[in-house]
């Protein structure tokens, strides 16, 4: 699954980190909650079953008390010794009494009273004299043994004094009937136990272990009335309550009082002990559940802070460990940066820290090695192309010095006949387009035969030249000299009429008849030029055309005596002014 945005968006160490807190958190909860709800339940067995022994050993404690004294007041009724003394002797009874109370101080009071209900003898001579005909431990006990659940002191209270925690007087009864030799009954023999034997059993029960120091302990009779404990005398059982605890004697299942589920619940019912029945009581121990569930609530508190503390350390870890994979990652986004920006800086750095990371960082820069090839090869192919233009011009350079070394006469620098022809036809097309005037004048150098024959070809090669530059210098930039061989020039004059040329050509033959040439050897050579001259015609085919008049001028010249200037008799025609 992929989710656009929220991922793209945060750091590999924020999302592992994420998912830790994340992890950390479901584990503590899980880890708490299991605790918690296993561990109560572990709790509640284990504290249910003690609190159950608990209510057994108390229900058992009180049965053989009860048995106990059941069996005492039923062994003084029964004393033979005593046969004689119940009608006859109140002091020796009241001895007896006396010393049974004095053994066991429970007894609050213990008495016998005649079978018209007359109290005869009792201990301190408490209640001696009054009659107790109405009490139902009297009543029963005229009968058969009794044993009277717990009530309030009605006559006794008055006399016992006020109690220290002003509670009421509560006692338990005992009685049994007294018979006389011949088997008859005479009275009844009355013990009331002070209840708070029961509540002093109960202190000696619950101060045992520590786990039943927070524990309470109730007694309930078998109508479900709290004899013992919180809500005395209010009946907390119901009847159905009732029945089934009678069903199952003891048990941790009772739903007890109105705050049950702040207790954990335990009762026991009272089955009495040897020939003592019972009185059915009911007894209910109860242990606080916050403090049953304590050692829960202390390893949840315990498990919490440990998985809290691993938690940060994991959480620490998770980002410590997310960082160290990431780093390599930064450090090759960065280098990876700089590629084609800073100089010198053409491939990626080898990085490590985990596999994945060493195989990008190879791949990486095995495709960087790539790329650099290919660029390489780039720049290979550009610098021969580089190179190749460079020979091309160099070549264009040569094929120029060649045209040029073609179009020009060697000895002298001035155009050959070739270059000369070609150059001419174009002006000539151009004058002839735009009604220009062109003239042409031919030069022959006089009698060079001569300066050959008398200096040296070298000499007249050095006159040649001398003549050249001089035929030069008399032109206009524009003008095209040419040497057509040996020692004849020709000359294009631009823009020029008859007038003109034979002013130009009186010019040339001034500058070379002028002064001497000075030959390589030393010599002062001195020459003179013919010259023919003549303008373009319409009926002219060609240049050559032209330069045949001229050159017919120039014959005209030699024949005249040399060193002179001929016009031509068209270009005269032509209407152009002669010259000398
Ligand atoms: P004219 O023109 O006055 O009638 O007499 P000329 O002596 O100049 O006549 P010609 O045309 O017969 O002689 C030309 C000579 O020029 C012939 C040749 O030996 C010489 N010549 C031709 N070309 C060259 C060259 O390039 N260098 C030298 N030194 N001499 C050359
Ligand atoms: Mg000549
Ligand atoms: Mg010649």
């Amino acid at each position: 699954m992929r989710l656009p945005g929220l991922f793209d968006r945060l750091s590999i160490r924020t999302q592992v980190t994420l998912a830790t807190a994340a992890l950390t958190i479901v584990l503590i909860l899980c880890a708490t909650l299991g605790t918690a709800s296993y561990g109560r339940r572990i709790i509640s067995g284990m504290v249910g079953n003690q609190m159950t022994e608990l209510a057994i050993s108390m229900a058992s404690r009180l049965d053989r008390g009860m048995y106990e004294r059941y069996r005492e007041v039923g062994t003084i009724a029964g004393l033979d010794v005593l046969r004689d003394a119940w009608e006859r002797d109140p002091a020796a009874l009241r001895a007896v009494l006396d010393r049974m109370q004095t053994s066991y101080p429970d007894y609050a009071w213990i008495g016998y009273a005649s079978k018209d209900g007359a109290v005869v003898a009792a201990t301190k001579g408490m209640l001696e004299g009054a009659s107790v005909a109405q009490r139902p431990w009297f009543i029963a006990g005229i009968q058969a043994p009794f044993v009277g659940d717990v009530h309030e002191a009605l006559l006794l209270a008055k006399m016992l004094g006020p109690r220290q925690d002003e509670e009421p007087f509560r006692f338990v009864d005992v009685a049994y009937p007294v018979r006389n030799g011949s088997g008859e009954i005479v009275g009844v023999l009355g013990a009331h136990l002070s209840w708070d034997w029961a509540t002093e059993l109960r202190r000696s029960l619950l101060t045992r272990e520590s786990l039943f120091a927070s524990a309470e302990v109730s007694i309930l009779d078998e109508k479900g009335k709290v004899l013992l404990g919180r809500n005395i005398n209010s009946v907390i059982l119901t009847p159905q309550q009732l029945a089934t605890i009678r069903a199952k004697p003891s048990g941790s299942d009772l739903t007890y009082g109105e705050d049950s589920d702040r207790w954990l619940t335990s009762y026991a019912v009272g089955l009495g002990y040897r020939d003592y029945p019972g009185l059915g009581w009911v007894v209910v121990s109860q242990l606080p559940a916050d403090v049953a569930y304590q050692p829960v609530q202390d390893l949840v508190k315990a498990i919490l802070l440990i998985g809290i503390g691993l938690g940060v350390v994991g959480i620490a870890l998770a980002r410590w460990l997310a960082g160290r994979l990431t780093a390599p990652i930064y450090q090759l986004a960065h280098e990876a940066d700089r590629i084609g920006r800073d100089d010198g800086v053409h491939t990626l750095p080898r990085v490590g820290g985990a596999r994945e990371v060493t195989l990008l960082s190879q791949s990486l820069r095995s495709l960087l090695r790539r790329v650099g090839q290919a660029e390489n090869r780039l720049v290979e192919a550009e610098r021969e192309a580089v190179a190749h233009e460079a020979e091309s011009r160099e070549l264009a350079l040569d094929i120029e010095r060649l045209r040029k070394l073609s179009e020009t006469d060697p000895l002298t620098g001035l155009l050959n006949r070739r270059a000369f022809l070609s150059a001419a036809e174009r002006q000539l097309a151009y004058a002839r387009r735009y009604d220009r005037a062109l003239a042409v004048v031919v030069a022959d150098i006089d009698h060079f035969k001569q300066v050959n024959d008398a200096h040296g070809h070298a000499a007249g090669d050095a006159v040649i030249r001398a003549v050249a530059a001089r035929l030069q210098t008399a032109a206009r930039d524009t003008d095209l000299v040419a040497r057509f061989g040996g020692e004849e020039f020709v000359v294009l004059l631009m823009e020029s009429d008859i007038t003109a040329a034979v002013s130009y050509a009186e010019r040339a033959r001034g500058l070379i008849s002028a002064a001497p040439v000075a030959a390589e050897s030393g010599v002062q050579v001195r020459v003179t030029l013919s010259l023919g001259c003549t303008i373009l015609s319409d009926d002219d085919r060609d240049v050559q055309d032209a330069i045949d008049r001229a050159d017919d001028a120039l014959y005209g010249a030699k024949a005249a005596g040399r060193n002179r200037v001929r016009v031509s008799l068209q270009a005269l025609q032509g209407g152009a002014a002669a010259a000398s």
